[in-house]
């Protein structure tokens, strides 16, 4: 037997959980429970209406508005950016005072710098 599809409304997916009364064209079967839903004058409102209130599924055929499309988008420079112009203006320091080469190994130097950029060392 050939399936009645072109019967269902097009675009409707309430019918992905009803199928077509065999005895009587106006009633729909609920998949879910098998209790029959008037669908008198072709309207799918009954049907959608017991999967909402019975099964608590929502069908997707109301309109309801779009949730906004826009996002907050976080804006944050990559991290290996900054970490990488500040080993350059390390590097320009040290070269530029030689006794910076024994401020490396002080506590209060590295203390200095963990204020400044808690995961730099
Ligand atoms: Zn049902």
């Amino acid at each position: 037997m050939a399936e009645n599809e072109t019967v269902q409304p097009k675009g409707s997916t309430v019918w992905k959980w009803f199928e077509k009364c065999p005895t009587n064209g106006r009633k729909a079967i609920c998949k879910l429970c098998d209790r029959p839903q008037d669908r008198s004058g072709g309207s799918t409102t009954n049907m959608i209406k017991h999967l909402e209130n019975v099964h608590k599924i929502n069908p997707g055929c109301r309109k309801r508005p779009h949730s906004s499309p826009q996002k907050q988008k976080e804006l944050r420079p990559p991290p290996t950016s900054e970490s990488r112009n500040l080993d350059r203006l390390f590097t320009e320091w040290v070269c530029a005072d030689f006794q910076a080469f024994q401020v490396c190994e002080n506590e209060h130097f590295k203390r200095f710098i963990k204020a400044l950029k808690p995961d730099y060392i």
